[in-house]
């Protein structure tokens, strides 16, 4: 890494430190406890160029390569400790990627620039109640009539649901297909007629507006479609890259959060006369979160200068960096369930009540496992990706 790219990553990553301390940790508990944050933090995200990052500059947002972002997820995930600020602050970050590479100039022009200063809100909509792991499979149709497309069916657990203003929607146009081949995008507005939502409770993540949807008769003009007809399956699984590297990037910094917690907890609290830290077990438990830590950082960053070395020669879903972050995503939640079990353990009592970070993290392990792909999916990916 050159010493302009680790500096620019510094400055960053202080920012981020600054902006996650001083306006989403303080106010995590009560967002978690009134199932929702206050939909001004768009607004400022926003205003601090922080929902840009990644985008392009005459869209309004900051083009950045996999190293630059890894250390905002890590930091946010660190110092904010809210899952659920983060996954639906950060939706458009799933959302926007298909409208950014399939949409047209001038539906990027409607779209990019509202939700990047955090006017407007992008969600993603793949899930079915019929299931989320096999797309291929997926049964919202999209008929076209004219120059519109008619979208009929159900989507689920769908993160910023309740208040998304545009639904990057994964539709079925050819009704005579039944596998992925007949698969496309469609960015749906969210105040069309017949868009209807139900939102959700859920185990954690709970300040994140998780919706499902009903599309009824919901008329959208074609050029909304991404891409062309039958493309999406493709798309879909291309921009589930970007996602799963953001995900074990914000598990590991979730792990460092139950880390720091507990560390600092094991100094001040004494029994049969010493510190926790001074007990052996614990002190070995604490090791073994660092270890474990270590290890995800570690590869983590190889995965982000891998990638980029990829995306700067036009390979960018070279199935040997598809694997890896496949593997990447299953080690870096595992990573995060060891830490946040081993806090809530070392917190005793306390890591059990409501306003601990690691008992927020605790219950919002599980959705890192599952979102984006679950664990035992990236395991059959990866393995076919290795030509196994
Ligand atoms: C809080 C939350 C937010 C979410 N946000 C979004 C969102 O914004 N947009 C969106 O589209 N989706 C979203 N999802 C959905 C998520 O991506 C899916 O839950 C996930 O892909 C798994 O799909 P499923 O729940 O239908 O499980 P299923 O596909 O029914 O699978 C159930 C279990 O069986 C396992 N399994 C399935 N097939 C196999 C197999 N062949 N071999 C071995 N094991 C298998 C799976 O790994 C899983 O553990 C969200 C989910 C949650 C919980």
């Amino acid at each position: 890494m050159n010493d302009d790219l680790r500096e620019t990553r510094e400055a960053l990553a202080d920012a981020i430190t600054r902006f996650a301390r001083s306006e989403i940790a303080p106010n995590a508990t009560a967002w978690d406890e009134a199932g929702e944050f206050p939909r001004q933090l768009y607004r400022r995200a926003g205003e601090l160029g922080f929902l840009g990052i990644g985008y392009p500059e005459e869209l309004g947002g900051t083009p950045a390569s996999l190293a630059l972002k890894l250390p905002v997820w890590v930091a946010l995930a660190r110092h904010g400790a809210s899952g659920g600020v983060l996954a639906s602050l950060f939706s458009h970050n799933i959302g926007l990627p298909p409208v950014i590479a399939h949409g047209s100039p001038a539906l990027q022009r409607e779209v990019v620039p509202a939700v990047l200063r955090g006017e407007k809100i992008s969600a993603l909509a793949i899930t079915e109640p019929g299931g989320g792991s096999d797309v291929a499979q997926l049964r919202t149709t999209a008929r076209r009539d004219g120059d519109h497309y008619v979208v009929d069916g159900e989507k689920t657990f769908i993160t910023s649901g309740m208040r998304a203003d545009w639904f990057t929607v994964a539709v079925r146009t050819d009704l005579s297909s039944k596998g992925a081949g007949g698969i496309s995008m469609l960015l749906v507005p969210g105040d069309a007629p017949g868009v209807r939502r139900t939102k959700l409770a859920k185990m954690g993540w709970h300040c994140s507006d998780t919706a499902q949807l009903h599309f009824d008769g919901v008329r959208v003009p074609a050029h909304h479609l991404l891409g062309s007809e039958g493309a999406g399956f493709r798309i879909i699984m291309g921009n589930f890259n970007g996602e799963r590297f953001g995900l074990a990037a914000a598990a590991l910094g979730f792990a460092q959060a139950c880390l720091d917690e507990a560390l600092a907890w094991a100094r001040q609290r004494k029994t049969f006369g010493a510190a926790l830290v001074e007990h052996q077990v614990l002190r070995h438990k604490l090791v073994d979160m660092q270890m474990r830590i270590s290890s995800t950082e570690a590869w983590l960053e190889q995965v982000a200068a891998q990638g980029d070395a990829l995306a700067a020669q036009g390979r960018a879903d070279a199935p040997e960096w598809v694997a890896q972050v496949c593997l990447l995503k299953n080690h870096a939640t595992q990573t995060m369930q060891f830490c946040a079990d081993a806090a809530v353990q070392i917190l005793g009592g306390m890591g059990y009540m409501r306003g601990t970070v690691s008992e927020r993290i605790y219950r919002e392990v599980k959705v890192m496992m599952i979102g984006g792909g679950a664990e035992e999916i990236m395991k059959e990916l990866a393995a076919r990706q290795l030509g196994w």
